[in-house]
C-alpha cells in the first residue's frame, strides 16, 4: 500500500505496507489484530516474496537480467513472481498441480508467464522435480524454490514482521498463521523472538494436513478443501522449524468455511479459506488467553489474511458446505 499521495514509478513499489485491522469477535481483553495482504498488486501476501527474493537473486547474481525465473507454485507465489519479473526483465514460467483455482493460472497468464499444469495426484513434490527438471535445460534460468529458500522467511522478518511491530508498539503476546511452504510464520516468528522470547507462536492448518508429524504424532492424511495451507509431505517443507512452534491449530474445513461467510457478512472482509482458517485459530488463541489458561508477554494475537475470496468463487466458496469443491 502506498500510504502517500504521490505518484510512484512502478506497482513492485506498492507491495508491503498493508493495513491491520482488528478482528471484531475477538474477546474485549485480548485484541485480535489481522494483516490485509489482499492490499498488495496481486492481492495476496505472495507479492511480497516475488519481489523480495527476485531482487535479492539478481544482486546476489543467481540469475542474469533477461533469465528465466521456474517456480512450482499454487498461484499465489506465481502471481507475486509473475508482478516482479516483469519489473525486473525476467521471464516467469510456472509448474502448478492441476487441481489449484483457474482464477490464478488465469492471472499469471496475464501477467506474461507461462503455466505448466502437474497431475493433482503426484503433489506438489512431483511440481518442484519438474520446475528443477526444466531449469536444468535452460541457460541463465533459477528456481527460487520457495518451499526450501530462506529468502522466503527472510521477506517475512525483514518487511511484515516489523509492519506489524510498528503498528502495535511491540506490544504483541501471540503470533497466529498458517503454514503452506511455513515462510510467513517462520519470519515472524524469527522476529518476535528474537525481541521476546516468551511470545507464544502457533502454526494453523487444516485437519488431514500432517504438520503434526514433525511433532512425532501420528496423522490421518485426508484431503481439504482450505487452500494455500497445510501439508501432505513434510518432507517438501524445509522452511518449517518445529523449534520455533509452541502450538499447532488444526481447523476443519466446515468451520473455516463458516467464518469465511462471517467475515464477509459481519465484519466485511472477503477473504479465502487461509484467512478463515488464522481467524477461526487467533480467536481460538485470544479465547484461551482471555480465560487465563495461556500466558503470553501481551494480552493481544496476531494473525494474517493472506489473499481475498474473489480468487475462489469458481469453487463456490460462498456457497453451501457441499458445494464448495477442493
Ligand atoms: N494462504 C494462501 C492463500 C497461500 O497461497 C499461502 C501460500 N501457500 C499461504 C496462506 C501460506 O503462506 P506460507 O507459504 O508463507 O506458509
Amino acid at each position: 500500500m502506498n500510504p502517500r499521495r504521490e505518484p510512484i514509478s512502478s506497482v513492485n513499489e506498492t507491495i508491503g505496507e498493508t493495513p491491520l485491522v482488528h478482528v471484531h469477535a475477538a474477546p474485549d481483553d485480548v485484541p485480535v489484530y489481522t494483516k490485509l495482504e489482499s492490499f498488495n498488486p496481486g492481492a495476496s501476501i505472495k507479492d511480497r516474496i516475488g519481489k523480495y527474493m527476485l531482487e535479492r537473486m539478481l544482486e546476489r547474481g543467481d540469475i542474469e537480467p533477461g533469465g528465466t525465473i521456474i517456480e512450482p507454485t499454487a498461484g499465489n507465489t506465481g502471481i507475486g513472481i509473475a508482478i516482479a519479473a516483469g519489473q525486473l526483465d525476467l521471464e516467469a514460467v510456472f509448474v502448478v498441480p492441476e487441481r489449484f483455482s483457474v482464477e490464478k493460472q488465469q492471472l499469471m497468464r496475464a501477467l506474461g508467464a507461462d503455466v505448466i499444469n502437474t497431475p493433482s495426484e503426484e503433489g506438489m513434490g512431483y511440481a518442484i522435480d519438474r520446475a528443477h527438471e526444466l531449469a536444468a535445460e535452460l541457460d541463465n534460468a533459477a528456481v527460487p524454490q520457495q518451499f526450501s529458500n530462506p529468502l522466503n522467511t527472510e521477506t517475512h522478518r525483514e518487511t511484515t514482521a516489523p509492519e506489524i511491530d510498528d503498528a502495535l508498539d511491540g506490544e504483541i503476546g501471540a503470533v497466529v498463521v498458517g503454514c503452506g511452504t511455513g515462510g510467513t510464520l517462520m519470519g515472524l516468528a524469527e522476529y518476535f523472538l528474537e525481541h521476546d522470547p516468551d511470545t507464544h507462536i502457533v502454526a494453523v492448518e487444516p485437519e488431514g494436513s500432517a504438520y503434526r508429524e514433525f511433532f512425532g504424532e501420528d496423522v490421518d492424511h485426508e484431503a481439504y478443501k482450505t487452500e494455500g495451507i497445510g501439508t501432505h509431505d513434510i518432507e517438501t517443507n524445509d522452511l518449517f522449524d518445529p523449534e520455533l512452534i509452541d502450538a499447532i491449530e488444526t481447523v476443519p474445513d466446515r468451520e473455516t468455511h463458516e467464518e469465511m461467510s462471517r467475515l464477509a457478512a459481519e465484519e466485511g472482509h472477503l477473504v479465502a479459506s487461509s484467512s478463515a482458517a488464522n481467524s477461526v485459530a487467533a480467536r481460538a488463541v485470544a479465547q484461551r488467553i482471555d480465560r487465563g489458561d495461556l500466558d503470553v508477554p501481551y494480552d493481544s494475537v496476531v494473525t494474517i489474511f493472506p489473499d481475498s475470496a474473489e480468487r475462489y468463487l469458481s469453487k463456490g466458496v460462498y456457497r453451501s458446505y457441499e458445494e464448495w469443491e477442493s
